[in-house]
């Protein structure tokens, strides 16, 4: 499982990084999502799959390998 994010879509809400702060993370410059891990090692952890779901922007998906 491999975690997607369109930085062009995201509007800095910050829901992903409260959500799961081992997975994401915001930019300094402009506060958009940065991604710490795309392939976590044992699959997308639940805290990635509730960011995915709250994310307001719909910047954040899940994707195969
Ligand atoms: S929750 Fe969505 S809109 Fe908010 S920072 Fe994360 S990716 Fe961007």
């Amino acid at each position: 499982m491999r975690i997607i994010v369109d930085r062009e879509r995201c509007i800095g809400a910050a829901q992903c990084v409260l959500s799961a702060p081992d997975v994401f993370d915001q930019s300094e410059s402009d506060g958009r999502v940065l991604l710490r891990v795309e392939l976590p090692a044992s699959g997308a952890p639940e805290g990635a799959r509730t960011a995915v779901a709250l994310c307001p922007s719909g910047a954040l998906s899940l994707g195969e390998d």
